[in-house]
């Protein structure tokens, strides 16, 4: 039997587990799902703002996109993508040649190394094509996690949840999650969610923190605050209820109930109006407004 370690580093005995658990305590299950179904709701068309074909054309923009912004490298990579359209051709170019042409995107030093690296171990390693795994692809030039989570989510259909400065903050003032490791982030939100959710759920966050959930927040346009951790801290010790309560979002709405014609309508008087609902054939009760139960109730009464 193996022997156990005791002190501060204590080994796992049978039935407890090995790790702190990943999952941020608070929120129910429940509620991170509807977290993320008011969110998809606020934000339909959230999804990568860079525009590529293919794989290898997300990885290189998404490379780019550091410390950049995504409008940016969408105005740097047309004419790259043109001169450069895969890992192979890439890898033939010099930082002499790439440097001008990605000066825009800034840090164009650094990218320009990464690029080539990462277009050069593509050819050597993978034939030239982008690798639909999380191992292989951070073991490229200038790719991290969350660079590779992009290309993953979005070129290649697996599931990854790239965790960026916006998923860090929203994600934490939610109270989806209590760290400032984007890895550990990572883990704590994809252990709420099923896997074909993940990439959706950074997608709407990203946005969401672009949006709304900025470093100042717009907390009154916000459809997630109900559950939102940093705006119930916000109200202050002994405020109103009812006003704080202003700012939720407003309840749906029943549909309102089909009102019965009246006996002048239907040109009887008051004493054969159920009768006459009743004796309504299907078009003469869809002209006069009724539905088969007002018809059934007017012919039990009769
Ligand atoms: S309520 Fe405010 S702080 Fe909370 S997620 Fe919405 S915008 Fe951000």
């Amino acid at each position: 039997m193996a022997p156990q370690r005791r002190g501060r580093r204590t080994v796992a005995k049978a039935g407890r587990p090995k790790r702190r658990p990943t999952r941020a305590p608070g929120l129910p299950p429940k509620t991170v799902l509807a977290i993320f179904d008011t969110l998809d709701h606020q934000h339909p068309n959230a999804d990568t703002e860079l525009h590529y074909r293919n794989p290898y054309e997300l990885l290189v923009a998404t490379i780019l996109s550091a410390q950049s912004t995504d409008a940016r490298v969408n105005i740097v990579t047309p004419p790259l993508f043109e001169r450069y359209p895969s890992a192979a051709a890439l890898a033939k170019a010099t930082t002499a040649e790439l440097e001008p042409q990605i000066r825009a995107s800034g840090f164009f030093r650094a990218k320009s190394r990464s690029l080539l690296g990462m277009a050069t171990a593509l050819v050597q390693r993978h034939g030239g094509e982008v690798p639909a795994t999380m191992e292989a692809l951070v073991e490229l030039p200038g790719v991290g996690r969350k660079t590779a989570n992009v290309v993953l989510g979005h070129a290649l259909g697996v599931p990854g949840l790239p965790v960026d400065r916006h998923v860090v903050r929203v994600a934490n003032r939610i109270g989806l999650v209590h760290s400032d490791n984007p890895e550990v982030i990572e883990t704590q939100l994809c252990a709420q969610l099923p896997p074909d959710r993940w990439t959706r759920a950074s997608d709407v966050l990203i946005l969401h923190g672009r949006r709304i959930c900025r470093p100042k927040p717009l907390c009154d346009r916000c459809q997630v605050r109900v559950w939102c951790a940093y705006f119930k801290a916000l109200r202050p010790k002994g405020a109103r209820r009812a006003k704080f309560d202003a700012l939720r979002p407003p309840a749906r709405k029943a549909p309102a109930a089909r009102a019965e014609p009246s006996a002048k309508a239907l040109g009887v008087g008051p004493q054969r109006r159920k009768e006459r609902i009743a004796s309504l054939r299907a078009p003469e009760r869809e002209r006069a407004g009724v539905g088969p139960r007002e018809q059934k109730k007017g012919r039990r009464r009769t």
